[in-house]
């Protein structure tokens, strides 16, 4: 490991030391045994240890390890069999099942480290006078397979850490721009900027692991997207190394200098050079900031109240809402003493009842509202009367904070459940408004019909996570109890039901996650035939020789 890079475990998410447990929540041992048959109180199996398992060795050879030494220093070129495995792969379910069995497939040769823009143009031009393939790398955490070298890669394996590239070089504040690093990672960035009285209002629920390269390299979304914009919309300029040359794209708040550079750039995933640094919109932070909480009678209405609000007067930061399944598991997953767990005990049952919802359908929203006092009091006001046209209840901002405070907890249960042998991951898309209900019911249809085939138990649910004026993105979770050697065929076979159910119901492929080779069957489909055409002859146009992270999205 090098000094002030974070490096996830290698066999999960997180720094080690830091896991899920339920102690403290006597409610989801009872909610998992019920929904899936999975006693999560059993013992479990111990995880090998890395030097148990057979790693392949490295193939870096004397001339280009000499290279990289002569450009960054022998301490910043590491080819450990930890190192390696760890930047081998993103923190995908099928990552973490695959390095938990020691297959590791095509792990890179070597890691550098670069510390300035020149040395990572210097290791790029290295990398392709050797004919090796480069595979920038920023916090680990995606879930498309966008890092790993294609099974058959014969040539050396070059992955690039930008960890050490953190800083933010500078702000504009008369136009309100920050001009970062692209290795930083999020709490370091919002530190640096709200030292400053800035903030990005970017975050993904993978912040803590996850840097600003990463998150334009993906086309990234995060959690208060509805104010602040995705990534696509923050990052307004960037400097990007490519093989001999650098892409410097200056900030500005629109062009017509023809088909945008600057998009194309957005979601390449190392297809077409390494991102070194990024001009993105910064804000003052806010004078208040509240997260208040909702109930719904239905998914439904919550889907309504939400297309409702985002074509209202109130601009609010964020507004999600959990279908029936997500909304229980919410109330399981909360601390006894919590007001999350308590919230249905209170006394707010008694009026559901008296309203007449059937409490197996209820869905819990969350509406979070940012800005000067009087600004927040009015947006709240709109909301309230948005909420009760589509019979739901306000309960507060209790759960809201309480929701805010945990909320980059929750990827640490993914390797809680994988250890107790389910299979738990993530699927998004975003649909048109007409459309949001439906592909909603079609995919737990889907995924359900597989659980059935397959005789096994699973469950999948949902929330709407971004909303924008046509449409929304929504968030399916789903989790299998599957500890067979079959486990991985019945996990692609559920996840291809979801991706397919997307496309047949006028969704894209992934709203915010990309496409690595997980999602790159479905491009076809997704964008047509043509505008695979015109991916892929972008990325044989601009990297002919294939070194630059090939066989990612087309
Ligand atoms: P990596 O995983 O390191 O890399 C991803 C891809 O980008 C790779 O192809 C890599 O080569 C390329 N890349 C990385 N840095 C650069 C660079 N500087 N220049 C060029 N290419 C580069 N995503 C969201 O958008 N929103 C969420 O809320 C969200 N929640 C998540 C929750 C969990 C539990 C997990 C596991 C993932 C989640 N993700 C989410 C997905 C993931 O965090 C994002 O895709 C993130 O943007 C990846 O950033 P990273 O720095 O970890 O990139």
């Amino acid at each position: 490991m090098i000094e002030g890079v974070k490096q996830h475990k290698w066999w999960g998410w997180g720094e080690e030391g830091k896991s899920y447990h339920h102690d403290d929540k006597p409610k989801f041992a009872p909610f998992v045994k019920n929904l899936v048959g999975v006693d999560i109180n059993e013992p479990v199996r111990p995880l090998p240890r890395l030097s148990d398992l057979e790693i392949p060795p490295s193939r870096l050879e004397a001339a280009l390890r000499d290279s990289l030494v002569a450009i960054s220093g022998a301490t910043y070129v590491q080819a450990d069999d930890e190192t390696r495995v760890t930047h081998g792969f993103g923190k995908g379910v099928r990552d973490l099942m695959r390095v938990r069995a020691g297959d590791f497939g095509r792990l890179p040769d070597v890691v550098v480290y670069p510390a300035t823009e020149d040395e990572v143009a210097r290791i790029v031009d290295a990398v392709v006078a050797a004919d090796a393939v480069v595979i920038p790398f920023g916090g680990g955490s995606n879930i498309v397979a966008a890092l790993e070298a294609e099974p058959g890669e014969q040539r050396q394996v070059v992955s690039v850490n930008l960890g050490r590239m953190n800083q933010v070089i500078a702000i504009d504040e008369h136009s309100s721009l920050a001009h970062i690093q692209a290795g930083v990672f999020g709490p370091d960035m919002e530190a640096q900027l709200q030292a400053r009285g800035w903030t990005m209002g970017h975050h993904p629920d993978s912040f803590v692991w996850s840097t600003l390269g990463g998150w334009i390299a993906t086309r990234s979304s995060g959690m208060q997207s509805d104010k602040y914009g995705d990534i696509a919309d923050i990052c307004r300029g960037l400097r990007m190394v490519m093989p001999g040359q650098i892409l410097s794209l200056r900030p500005l708040p629109s062009t017509s200098s023809g088909p945008s550079v600057r998009e194309m750039v957005l979601g390449s995933e190392g297809r077409l050079g390494i991102i070194t640094s990024a001009w993105v919109n910064v804000h003052r932070i806010p004078e208040v900031r509240e997260i208040q909480a909702y109930f719904f009678p239905t998914y439904e209405n919550g889907l309504k109240a939400c297309e409702q609000i985002v074509s209202s007067d109130a601009a609010v930061m964020m507004a999600r809402v959990s279908d029936a399944i997500e909304t229980k598991y919410i109330m399981a997953n909360g601390k006894q003493s919590s007001k999350l767990s308590s919230l249905l005990s209170k006394g707010i049952e008694k009026v559901m009842l008296a309203k007449g919802w059937d409490l197996e359908k209820i869905a819990m929203a969350f509406v979070g509202f940012e800005g000067s006092h009087n600004h927040v009091t009015y947006e709240k006001g709109l909301v309230g009367k948005i909420v009760r046209a589509n019979g739901g209840l306000g309960v507060g901002k209790g759960p809201g904070s309480l929701y805010d405070q945990k909320k980059y907890d929750t990827p640490y249960i993914r390797d809680f459940m994988l250890d107790h042998g389910m299979i738990c991951d993530v699927s998004e898309t975003s649909t048109p408004w007409r459309y949001a209900a439906e592909i909603h019911s079609k995919t737990v249809a889907a995924a359900q019909q597989v659980f059935d085939e397959r005789g096994v138990r699973g469950v999948v649910f949902c929330h709407l996570s971004h909303s924008y004026h046509s449409g929304a993105c929504q968030y399916f979770t789903f989790a299998i109890a599957d500890a067979s050697d079959g486990a991985m065929d019945t996990y692609d076979s559920v996840k291809r039901a979801i991706q397919q159910s997307f496309i047949d119901c006028h969704g894209t492929v992934s709203h915010h996650h990309g496409v690595g080779e997980e999602h790159s069957p479905w491009m076809d489909q997704d964008i047509s035939p043509a505008g695979v055409f015109i991916q892929r002859t972008l990325f044989e146009g601009v990297d002919p020789g294939r070194n630059l992270n090939p066989g990612k999205i087309v």
